[in-house]
């Protein structure tokens, strides 16, 4: 059956400027770093993916390792885009990274400008695209000069590759010295890429200032904790399936007593003011302005739809805020 977005897809997602740039994200975007790999349904991952861009959900992220095995996450997405979304291009916002491991030898993972030129060129083979909005250089390289990585991203922005740069897992020091350098090869620093969620907040220390300051936009990664701050594992059982079953990214071990406490903690709260604790976690994000999209994964159309029902609700209150800062506080 052929594809035709929902009309109203516009009407309840909100969106964002990303740092000083004109471009606006959706407040969550989706990315498939898991669940849509060689190796997973198809369908399902379709299903979500269409499911998000109905619900105005315009943005979607990658890298050249996602899987498994790597790349396969972006045939997949290519595959979708051809059957289905190429006639809505133009209203898409496709990101891609290259920073870990690829292929063999000394110029397969990292920041060399000869990885980086190489591994999107074939990323976009593999997405079966022209250029990409975002490319990403995916974690810092201790031992190429930033200068080497962002004149590549810069040259690639040139080239018309990829639209804007952007930078992910630096530290708010090499952040600094990365969107400097861009800025002196005359290309913006888009966007950084980074972990945030109630469970893990080393932006606010520091890397959140710098990105003020520069005008550059945070997009916040694994805001759901990887699943643990949704309903998945409230009961302390872990469900044949999860993220946790599979123990790679998320171990079962690291849901302790002391953690499910916590997590049940902030699920009242969610509760008491009529909402599922994911989507308490994604309005947490949202409180700062300076936080420019959540990028969750889901791994069925139905945990997107929980997801989502974030944008429908009104922003957390002084209150809850309050109240949500205090569990977090306790060891
Ligand atoms: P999340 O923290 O949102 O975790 C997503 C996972 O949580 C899902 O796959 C699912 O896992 C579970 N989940 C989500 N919603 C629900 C729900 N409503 N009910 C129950 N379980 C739910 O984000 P990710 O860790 O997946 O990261 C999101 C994206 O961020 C990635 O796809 C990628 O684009 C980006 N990223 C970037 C990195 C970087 O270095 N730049 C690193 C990591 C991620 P399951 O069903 O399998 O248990």
């Amino acid at each position: 059956m052929v594809y035709d977005a929902k009309e109203n897809r516009y009407e309840i997602m909100r969106y964002r400027r990303c740092g000083n740039s004109g471009l606006k994200l959706p407040e969550i975007s989706l990315g498939l770093w898991h669940n849509f790999g060689g190796v997973d349904c198809y369908e399902t991952g379709c299903e979500t993916v269409l499911s998000a861009f109905d619900a105005g959900v315009c943005h979607f992220d990658l890298a050249n390792n996602y899987g498994p095995p790597p790349g396969s996450a972006e045939i997949t997405f290519g595959r979708i885009m051809k059957e289905n979304l190429l006639p809505y291009r133009d209203e898409i916002i496709i990101s891609t990274k290259a920073g870990y491991g690829m292929w063999p030898g000394p110029y397969g993972e990292w920041g060399s400008r000869k990885y980086l030129i190489a591994s999107l060129d074939a990323s976009l083979k593999r997405l079966g695209l022209d250029y990409v909005d975002i490319f990403y250089s995916h974690r810092p390289d201790p031992d190429t000069p930033v200068e080497e990585t962002m004149t590549a991203l810069a040259d690639i922005v040139r080239q018309g590759k990829a639209l804007y740069a952007g930078i992910s897992n630096y530290s708010a020091e090499q952040s600094a010295k990365a969107i400097s350098v861009l800025r002196s090869l005359g290309v913006p620093c888009l966007i950084h890429q980074a972990s945030y969620s109630m469970l893990n907040r080393w932006i606010e220390d520091g890397l959140l200032d710098v990105l003020e300051k520069e005008g550059t936009g945070c997009i916040c990664f694994s805001p759901l904790a990887q699943g643990l701050l949704t309903g998945r594992y409230l009961n302390g059982a872990v469900p044949a399936g999860s993220r946790a079953s599979k123990g790679v990214f998320l171990k079962a071990s690291s849901i302790t007593p002391e953690l499910l406490n916590k997590l049940n903690a902030l699920n009242d709260i969610a509760k008491e003011g009529g909402r599922t604790l994911s989507s308490l976690a994604i309005l947490w994000i949202l409180r700062d302005k300076r936080n420019t999209s959540v990028l969750i994964g889901a791994s069925s159309a139905v945990q997107l739809k929980e997801n989502l029902s974030a944008v429908s609700q009104p922003p957390l209150s002084a209150e809850e805020l309050e109240k949500i800062e205090g569990i977090l506080c306790q060891p």
